[in-house]
């Protein structure tokens, strides 16, 4: 919480007031206008129609140029997110901290950096559908929670072992050997070695 406020508040910093001086024409002469805007835009490889019915973005008066300052982007993003039906910043959040967990261990749970959490909860980045799947799974079902812990997690988890099949995991196969090819090739090797003593029997024999 306190960190986003922070965040925040130096963005808010860098807007300066208006008017701004115009990149474009070079005039005096950019404010702050409300107007509908429609844009594509990807998430998760897929190409989204995105429409802001009331998009506040600097123009310059003069010439007509749209600046797409920070705020903008994170307009667009918000239309994005709700567009495609995913976590809010404040949702994953608000979803963290009532596990009482850090971002980094919610990172390391879900398997992600630490600066991933956090740049999803600053609207920095948004998260794929899968990532959002994972996120609503962890935060919804205490049975997820219990599983996913990061470095104690059980490297079995979620692996059938069914012994019969070759797709099975190495360890089931390993076991399999363990338990029918090692006793037959132990026993073949006894009958080796006393093949081998009645050969030195019979040739000591001749
Ligand atoms: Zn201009």
């Amino acid at each position: 919480m306190t960190h986003d406020t922070t965040a925040n508040q130096s963005r808010k910093r860098r807007d300066r007031p208006f008017p701004w001086l115009c990149a474009n024409c070079l005039k005096d002469e950019v404010y702050p206008v409300t107007m509908p805007y429609a844009v594509e835009t990807k998430h998760d490889g897929r190409l989204y129609h995105i429409e802001v019915p009331e998009l506040r973005i600097p123009k310059c008066k003069a010439c007509g140029e749209l600046i797409f300052s920070n705020s903008v982007d994170d307009q667009i993003m918000e239309a994005l997110r709700s567009h495609v039906r995913i976590l809010t910043p404040e949702q994953i959040k608000a979803g963290r901290k009532a596990l009482g967990l850090k971002s980094k261990d919610l990172a390391k749970r879900l398997g992600v950096a630490a600066a991933t959490v956090s740049r999803w909860e600053k609207g920095m980045m948004i998260q794929s559908r899968a990532m959002d799947n994972l996120l609503r799974v962890y935060f919804a079902v205490p049975e997820a929670r219990a599983v996913l812990r990061g470095a104690e997690q059980d490297p079995n988890l979620g692996v059938v072992a069914d012994p019969k099949s070759d797709l099975a995991p190495v360890e089931a196969r390993s076991n399999r050997v363990t338990a029918h090819f090692r006793p037959r090739e132990l026993k073949n090797l006894s009958d080796q070695r006393k093949r081998q003593s009645n050969f030195l029997l019979n040739a000591g024999a001749n």
